[in-house]
């Protein structure tokens, strides 16, 4: 492909614990995102994903590599160039508990980034698109988090992730604690909006039927390594490792059991 990645890792490796005691949650594991493309990235539980997703949006270093946005290094970058990173890229959690803070109102959730990122313009007008985008009813904005139910508040963390108009979004498991119910809805919403926005996406998942949904590339951690890569319907008809087979018939496989997170 031509130009440059929009975004990338180039061999990140990140290891926790002691020396004695290390676990090595991500090895030299490098990844593009070009634009407007939908990138999944899968393994079981304990492979590196949440490592992997923290070092994109830099809520976290790697040990080594290096980390790039629009060709410009995230780690030693300008305070310009880290602007408009944190801008620019955004993440979903799992967990829509663990990212809104109890305290706020759903409104001041969603307008939280657009004030710490500076940026310009009529907020409370803008918060109120953001709802209607993710299919919040009107009036929500009054509401705390306690108060809505598991597929509204990772609806609410959408609109917040979307508030400072990003190019890039990140998805960390980010229907994986729903109710089967709602799972489809949401990320239907997730990928309208990634089309609608003109979005490149990077959708982690330890589930490989919702990668296929959502994504046309897909590259496979396992344990902290890169193991396959390539578009999803290649790699479903002829998985070349056999952790990638394993992970598409969601069996028991090498060294663990794939989860149900
Ligand atoms: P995944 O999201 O695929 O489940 P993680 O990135 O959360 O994987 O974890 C990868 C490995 O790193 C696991 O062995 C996990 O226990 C370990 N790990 C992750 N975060 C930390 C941390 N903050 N401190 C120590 N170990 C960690
Ligand atoms: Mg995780």
């Amino acid at each position: 492909m031509a130009g440059e990645p929009l975004l990338e890792t180039v061999a990140v490796s990140r290891t926790y614990g002691s020396r004695s005691r290390a676990v090595h949650a991500l090895s030299r594991v490098s990844l593009r995102l070009w634009e407007g493309e939908r990138l999944g990235v899968v393994g079981e539980s304990g492979s590196g994903k949440s490592t992997l997703a923290r070092i994109l949006v830099a809520l976290e270093r790697p040990d080594q590599g290096e980390v790039r946005f629009q060709g410009r290094s995230v780690l030693s970058g300008r305070r310009q160039d880290l602007v408009s990173f944190r801008k620019g890229v955004q993440i979903i959690f799992q967990d829509p508990f663990g990212s809104l803070d109890p305290r706020l109102r759903v409104g001041q959730s969603v307008a939280e980034p657009l004030r710490a990122l500076r940026v310009p313009g009529d907020h409370g007008r803008r918060v109120q698109q953001l709802l209607e985008a993710v299919g919040l009813p009107t009036g929500s904005e009054r509401l705390y988090p306690h108060q809505l139910s598991g597929g509204q508040r990772q609806r609410v963390a959408i609109a917040r992730a979307l508030a400072p108009e990003p190019t890039a979004l990140i998805a960390d498991e980010a229907v994986s604690a729903l109710d089967v119910s709602v799972r489809a809805q949401v990320l239907n919403l997730i990928a309208d909006l990634v089309d609608r926005l003109g979005l490149s996406l990077i959708f982690i998942s330890h589930d490989m039927a919702v990668i296929r949904h959502v994504c046309t590339r897909v590259l496979v951690l396992y344990r902290g390594e890169v193991v396959e890569e390539g578009p999803v319907d290649q790699i479903f008809e002829a998985p070349q490792h056999p952790y990638t087979a394993a992970l598409i018939r969601s069996v028991p496989v090498l060294g663990g059991r794939i989860q149900d997170i």
